[in-house]
């Protein structure tokens, strides 16, 4: 699409001989709201809080127009250029290796476009970025949105104080909480307070599983209050709510629209490593806003952080059924790659599966990479025929999980795609391999974390069968020990 400029207006006009691609243009003008304009409150309802393409939005451009002009809505351009160099207003891209141009037929030229968030639909030189400027749809919202009854642990109720008091001061704040502690129930009084006060609410993660874990919980939790759950393919794409719970990479849609944002396992994989998420995120708090951060596992930069005081934080060191983490035991296994290039694996990890089979424990066994794993299923179905292997890429990924919590399969062996997430209530753990430089500290908490979880079944074995102990290993068992003995101190944990 191009545009012109006339009486201090952005037109679209793919005709007029001195039009532009919007990127050229070195100005968009933004009309004065005009509060007589009778808006669609349908369109308002789509935009508010967001930036979206003109193919996103079910209107013609001829609406989308009359609302631009009256005041109510903003065009800004998909990529932006700092001198030379072009950035995506979308996802924060900056780097040339991951623009390209193709012959456009929006404006007739060679348009420059963003990779990186392609999935998200092409934003180019040509492509205007649209915004709701007008008033946001009223919500109402019951004095008392919260319908839960449970009761918080000490060191729940703890956080969840310093989680209200951030949110109402708009103030950032990490929750670091053991695997086990219930985390989730800690946002519940943050939530209703910000609900109240009509403050728009995000919960994001990176996972699309975490996102369909929490959206009943949250609606059984506030039932009356419309909650919108967005992951790729979702069906709430076009809900404006109060409370929304959302992927990170959905967040790239969003424009300046949360009060509070909730980042849910903010050390999770893909949202360390690809910084358009970490954008995305930035960009959907207002410029005033709270930013809530939950983690079992906070980096190490955080973590330091946390101990020279640059960073709030609340630490829920123990489990809600007050019983230690397990620590986890370092057993050294040899050249196990080698052993498994001739079909075999340690006598100890042998000797391992042989005694879970036995005293009929289930056990979850984490290799670094599927080849290796494939080879030891091989092997281990020897001895039970009903051991199983999953992975990220498994078709039959969900159907396993299933099959594990049926007590079908007594032995998964896993890559680390079940690091986190899954809960089985009464499991041994271990790793093979654990020196793998896959299995950083955060990695090694969070399988730890998968043992001894349920309050019938606190207990649980946790065994990093290693080649060389690194210093991940070492960092991970102190982390959780640590954790340990401030819960004992702080009288959270039974003795
Ligand atoms: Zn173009
Ligand atoms: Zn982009």
């Amino acid at each position: 699409m191009r545009f012109i400029i006339k009486d201090e207006l952005l037109i679209p006009s793919n005709t007029a001989e001195y039009s532009l691609p919007i990127t050229k243009i070195p100005t968009i003008p933004q009309p004065p709201l005009n509060p007589n304009f009778a808006y669609n409150p349908d369109l308002q309802q789509l935009l508010s809080g967001k930036q979206l393409l003109i193919d996103d939005i079910p209107f013609s451009i001829a609406d989308i127009q009359t609302h631009y002009q009256h005041g109510y809505v903003t065009y800004r351009k998909g990529i932006a250029y700092n001198g030379k160099q072009p950035i995506c207003a979308r996802c924060g891209n900056k780097d040339p290796m991951w623009f390209a141009t193709f012959p456009c037929a929006r404006c007739g030229e060679t348009c420059l476009y963003c990779r990186q968030c392609l999935m998200m639909g092409r934003i180019s030189e040509c492509t205007p970025l649209i915004g709701w400027n007008g008033p946001v749809p009223d919500t109402l919202s019951p004095m008392k949105p919260l319908e839960w009854r449970g009761m918080l642990s000490e060191g729940q109720r703890v956080a969840s104080r310093h989680v209200v008091e951030a949110i109402l001061a708009n103030q950032e704040h990490l929750i670091w909480a053991v695997c086990g502690a219930g985390k989730t129930e800690v946002l519940f009084e943050g939530i209703e307070e910000a609900l109240t006060a009509k403050r728009r609410i995000c919960i994001a993660t990176p996972r699309t599983d975490v996102v369909l874990e929490l959206t009943p919980r949250l609606k059984a939790a506030f039932p009356n209050i419309p909650v919108a759950s967005l992951y790729g393919g979702s069906e709430d794409r076009h809900l404006y709510a109060p409370l929304t719970i959302a992927t990170t990479h959905q967040l790239l849609r969003f424009y300046q629209a949360f009060d509070t944002v909730i980042l849910d396992e903010v050390d999770a994989f893909p949202y360390t490593v690809e910084k358009s998420l970490q954008h995305a995120v930035k960009q959907a708090r207002k410029p005033t806003s709270a930013m809530i951060y939950l983690t079992a596992t906070p980096n190490e930069r955080w973590q330091r952080e946390c101990r020279s005081g640059k960073r709030a934080f609340t630490t829920i060191p123990a489990r809600f059924h007050r019983h230690p983490l397990p620590v986890p035991g370092f057993v050294w296994c040899g050249n196990w790659q080698k052993r498994l290039q001739k079909n075999k694996l340690p006598p100890n990890v042998i000797q391992w599966i042989h005694h879970r089979i036995l005293a009929n424990k289930q056990a979850l066994l984490f290799f670094p990479r599927i080849p290796m794993m494939e080879k030891a299923l091989t092997i281990l179905r020897q001895i039970s025929p009903d051991i199983e292997a999953v992975h990220a890429e498994d078709p039959d990924r969900k159907n396993k999980v299933q099959k594990m919590r049926a007590k079908e399969i007594p032995i998964l062996l896993t890559t680390t795609i079940l690091e986190r997430g899954v809960t089985f209530p009464n499991i041994d753990v271990a790793v093979v391999g654990a020196e793998d430089t896959i299995f950083t500290e955060s990695a090694l908490v969070q399988i730890a974390g998968r043992a001894g979880r349920s309050k019938d079944h606190p207990e649980g074995g946790v065994t990093f069968f290693h080649y060389g102990k690194t210093d991940e290993m070492i960092k991970a068992r102190r982390q959780i020990v640590s954790m340990n003995q401030e819960g004992i101190k702080k009288g959270m944990i039974n003795q």
